[in-house]
């Protein structure tokens, strides 16, 4: 730390930062909509070069994040596709596919997108190293968060996490299959049980994303688990909300290693 001046770049005074204890080697944020150059319907901040948005908006936007970090490199990007693969990130301008972010060198950043989606963050109570994931109920249920612990070499209550911006049980409908899926992955069924919300349409559930990572985290064994409580849909001015419009941007969740 120290060598490494910090930077106060256009836009950061729009972003979340993560109320929890992690370490002060480590930097995390949660970028809004709000700050950037992108046209409607993926105003202002969109971070996501998949959605058909002008990609010379979103690089701009892009160029603008890294701006505001407190390091020189820029953020690991991700090929997100629903999946549960972690990656290392790297500072070589590749982009990755994976759904989840692995950081043990100082110095470093990774994002994830996400627009109703879960980001979920890691720190180690060393401040030695971070991760960041893309958790859906697809990527929660086949283990994205188990694989993003494992490559931590600390015990699971050495971890701290935080739950960014999702979309919440108010609007998260989702088919009787996914509360199937995760009843029969779980050994805690009540718990999954209380995570599902019967809606008034025969057969539909509303989903508690929140709820559901925080079952898998605490069987993992990781106690200090903070965050949550937003709703992407209901937040219009802060958030882009696939659910609430298919044609959006993507908002990031970036978390790093001072050098
Ligand atoms: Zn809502």
């Amino acid at each position: 730390m120290g060598q490494t001046s910090k930077k106060r770049g256009v836009g950061l005074e729009h972003w979340l930062v993560p109320q929890w204890p992690a370490p002060n080697t480590v930097f995390a944020y949660v970028t809004t909509r709000i700050g950037g150059v992108s046209k409607a319907p993926y105003d202002s901040f969109n971070l996501g070069l998949h959605v058909d948005d002008d990609a010379d908006a979103v690089q701009h936007n892009r160029a603008q994040l890294s701006q505001c970090l407190p390091i020189d490199a820029s953020p690991q990007w991700l090929t997100q596709v629903h999946g549960n693969c972690v990656i290392d990130a790297l500072d070589d301008g590749v982009v990755r596919e994976g759904d989840a972010a692995y950081i043990d060198k100082p110095g470093l950043a990774a994002a994830v997108m996400t627009a109703d989606c879960l980001p979920v963050f890691f720190a180690s109570k060393s401040g030695a190293r971070v991760a960041v994931a893309h958790a859906g109920w697809r990527g929660l249920l086949d283990g994205v968060l188990e694989n993003t612990l494992k490559r931590f070499p600390d015990a699971p209550q050495e971890i701290c996490v935080w739950l960014g911006p999702a979309i919440g049980q108010c609007h998260f409908e989702v088919g009787g299959e996914v509360r199937d899926a995760f009843l029969q992955a779980s050994t805690s069924k009540q718990g999954v049980a209380q995570a599902f919300r019967p809606s008034d349409t025969e057969g539909k559930f509303f989903a508690d994303l929140y709820q559901l990572a925080t079952l898998r985290l605490k069987a993992y064994g990781v106690c200090s688990i903070h965050g949550g409580g937003y709703c992407t849909y209901c937040d219009e001015e802060r958030f882009y909300s696939f659910r609430r419009e298919s044609r959006t941007g993507r908002f990031a969740s970036v978390i790093g290693l001072l050098s």
